[in-house]
C-alpha cells in the first residue's frame, strides 16, 4: 500500500483526477476512521503569501488515525506530513507540498476533561481545540481558566504549542509552553507517546516550540487558575520612548499583587489616522483622544502602556479604584491620555474576535498579512525603536504595532524555542494588514521592508530572534536561528522523526528519501 502511495507524489497535475480516485482507493486501505480528501484543492494560510497542493487532506477521527497516517509516511520513500491546526501561519508553516496534510480540528472535541494533580488543576484538551472554546467551557462550565493566552484565541492548542504562545500574562505565567503539564504525541517516527517533565522529558521539551518538527500534538493538559468574574482594560500613552519602557519594565518585573495581570504595548502614529494613528487608541466610542495633551516634543509616533487588572463581582468598586491607583502611581504617563474600561474576562480574552468581526466585514481578514514578529533584547530596543518604529515605520503599517518586555526566566531552556540572551527581551509584532484590491505589489514590497528590518538588526548586531520564525534554507535555520542550539534540535530531529517526514513547511530538514 506505501508503495502506491509514494508513486502519486511526483505524478504531474493533467492526470490528477484519475490519480485522485486512484489514491483515494489505496488510502481506504489505511482503514480510517476519519476520512481523506483527494482532490488536491490548493492550501493557503492567514498569511496568503504562499499556495500549494497538497496530494490529500485527512480528517481524522482520532489520534489513531493521526498515527496510521504517520506511520504510512514514515515508511514510504518520500511522503510528508504535516498537522494543520487552524493554518494561522503566515509563511505557509502548515503546508505540505504535495504531502499530507492533517487537519487537527477534524477531532477537536475528543477530549475535554478538568482534573486535579499535585494540587494544581489541569484540562485535558485536544491538540486541535481552538484556545477561544478551551475558555468558554473552562469559564463556563467550572469557573476556571488557563493562565497564559495569545491576544488572538482563534488558533489550536497543537497550533501556539509547537511555537511560544505570548500575551500580556507571558510575563508573570511564562508562554503557554510553560504552562502544559503533559502531552500526548504521535511522533514522527509513528510512536504513541504521553510525554511530561518526569516521562518522556526529551520529546516533551523538543515538541514544546518544536515547529511542529518531532511530533502531532494529539492531547495536551494545560494549567488552570481561577477566572476573575471582570477586568478593567488601561491604555495609558506616553511621548518618549524611554520612559514608556521604563514603566513597562518596572511592571513586569514587579511581584505579583504589585503588579498588573496583563502588560503589553504598542506604538502608534501621532496623527488623525483612524487606524495608524491617535484614533485608534480610545477604548471606547464614548473617549476622545485630546492632541493638546501630547507635549510638543514628541515626535512621530507615541507608545501606549497597556494593563488589565482582574477583579470579582464581589469587590467593591472602590476596592478596585484604590487598587488601580496603587499600581500606577510613580508611572510617567502624559497624565491626560489614559483611557480605561470595565469589562467581562471573557469578552476581555474575545476582544481580538470583534477586530476579526470589523476585517472580516472590511475584506482585510482574508487578504495578504506580511507579518514581522521578532524577540529583541533590552539593550537593543532604543536603537530598534530610534531606526525601526520613528523611521522606517513612521506611518504605520495598516495594523498594530506591538512591543512589550518578557522575562527569559518565565521560559524554560529545555524546549526547542530560541531566545535572545538577556533577561528582558521585547516582543515586536508588525502585523501588516494589506488592502483587499492590491495587485501584489504592495505585498512585496511590506515583505521587502519585513527583510529590510531584519538585515538592519543582523548588521547591527543586536541581539535578536524571529518568533514565528521563517527561513527558506539549512543554513539559514543554522546560522541565523538556532546557532549553537543546532546540534540539539537536529539531535531531537533524528530521534523523534529519523526520516524528516513531518511539518515540511517549515523547510528545516529536507525529507530523507
Ligand atoms: P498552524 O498555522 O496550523 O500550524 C503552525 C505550525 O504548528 C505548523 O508547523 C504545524 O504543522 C504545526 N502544528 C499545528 N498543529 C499541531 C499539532 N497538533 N501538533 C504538532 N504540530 C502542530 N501568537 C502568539 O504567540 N501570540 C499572539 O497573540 C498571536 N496572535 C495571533 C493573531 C492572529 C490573528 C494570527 C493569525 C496569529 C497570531 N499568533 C499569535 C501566531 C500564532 O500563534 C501562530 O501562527 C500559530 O502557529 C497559529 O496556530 P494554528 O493553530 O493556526 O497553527
Amino acid at each position: 500500500m506505501i508503495a502506491c502511495l509514494d508513486r502519486f507524489v511526483h505524478e504531474n497535475d493533467s492526470e490528477s483526477r484519475i490519480l485522485s480516485d486512484n489514491l483515494s482507493t489505496v488510502c481506504k486501505s489505511l482503514d480510517l476512521k476519519g476520512s481523506i480528501d483527494c482532490r488536491a484543492i490548493t492550501d493557503k494560510d492567514f498569511g496568503g503569501l504562499h499556495s500549494i497542493k497538497p496530494l490529500a487532506v485527512i480528517r481524522p477521527a482520532g489520534p489513531d488515525d493521526v498515527q496510521k497516517v504517520v506511520k504510512a509516511a514514515s515508511v514510504s520513500s518520500n511522503l510528508t506530513v504535516a498537522a494543520r491546526g487552524n493554518g494561522h501561519s503566515i509563511n505557509g508553516q502548515a503546508m505540505a507540498d504535495g504531502g499530507l496534510v492533517i487537519d487537527m480540528r477534524s477531532f477537536e472535541d475528543y477530549v475535554f476533561h478538568v482534573g486535579r494533580e499535585n494540587g494544581f488543576t489541569y484540562v485535558d484538551v485536544s491538540g486541535g481545540a481552538l484556545w477561544e472554546n478551551i475558555l468558554k467551557r473552562c469559564v463556563e462550565g467550572f469557573g476556571m481558566a488557563p493562565r497564559s493566552w495569545t491576544d488572538y484565541l482563534g488558533l489550536t492548542v497543537g497550533g501556539t504549542l509547537s511555537n511560544a504562545g505570548i500575551s500580556g500574562q507571558t510575563f508573570r505565567f511564562g508562554p503557554q509552553i510553560s504552562n502544559v503539564l503533559e502531552l500526548d504525541v504521535i511522533t514522527g517516527n509513528g510512536d504513541a507517546l504521553t510525554c511530561s517533565e518526569e516521562k518522556n522529558s526529551e520529546l516533551f521539551f523538543s515538541v514544546l516550540g518544536g515547529l511542529g518538527q518531532f511530533g502531532i500534538i494529539t492531547r495536551a493538559r494545560i494549567l488552570l487558575q481561577s477566572a476573575p468574574d471582570k477586568v478593567r482594560w488601561i491604555r495609558l500613552i506616553y511621548s518618549e520612548f524611554h520612559e514608556f519602557t521604563r514603566d513597562a519594565e518596572l511592571l513586569v518585573t514587579r511581584e505579583e499583587g504589585e503588579s498588573f495581570d496583563y502588560v503589553e504595548g504598542f506604538v502608534f502614529v501621532n496623527n488623525d489616522d483612524i487606524v495608524n494613528g491617535r484614533p485608534s487608541v480610545p477604548l471606547d466610542q464614548a473617549q476622545d483622544f485630546n492632541p493638546a495633551h501630547i507635549p510638543q516634543t514628541a515626535g512621530s509616533v507615541l507608545y501606549c502602556l497597556e494593563v488589565a487588572l482582574h477583579y470579582n463581582n464581589s469587590d467593591h468598586p472602590s476596592t478596585v479604584d484604590t487598587t488601580v491607583s496603587r499600581l500606577l502611581q510613580g508611572l510617567r504617563f502624559i497624565s491626560n491620555l489614559k483611557f480605561q474600561v470595565d469589562m467581562g474576562y471573557m469578552d476581555f480574552l474575545l476582544r481580538v474576535k470583534r477586530a476579526e468581526e470589523q476585517a472580516k466585514a472590511n475584506g482585510i481578514w482574508d487578504s495578504p498579512h506580511p507579518w514581522l514578529n521578532m524577540l529583541v533584547s533590552k539593550s537593543d530596543i532604543v536603537e530598534f525603536d530610534r531606526v525601526v518604529f520613528k523611521e522606517i515605520l513612521k506611518d504605520g503599517i495598516g495594523g498594530p504595532m506591538l512591543v512589550y518586555p518578557l522575562r527569559r526566566s518565565k521560559w524554560d531552556n529545555r524546549t526547542s524555542v530560541m531566545l535572545p540572551e538577556e533577561e528582558v527581551f521585547y516582543l515586536v509584532a508588525l502585523l501588516r494588514f494589506a488592502p483587499p484590491q492590491g495587485d501584489g505589489s504592495l505585498v512585496r514590497k511590506l515583505v521587502e521592508q519585513n527583510q529590510e528590518i531584519i538585515q538592519y538588526c543582523t548588521e547591527m548586531g543586536f541581539d535578536f530572534k524571529l518568533y514565528l520564525p521563517h527561513y527558506k534554507s539549512v543554513e539559514e535555520w543554522k546560522q541565523r536561528h538556532f546557532g549553537n542550539e543546532w546540534s540539539r534540535f537536529r539531535l531531537r530531529k533524528k530521534a523523534f522523526d529519523k526520516n524528516s517526514i513531518l511539518a515540511p513547511g517549515q523547510k528545516i530538514f529536507a525529507r530523507n528519501t
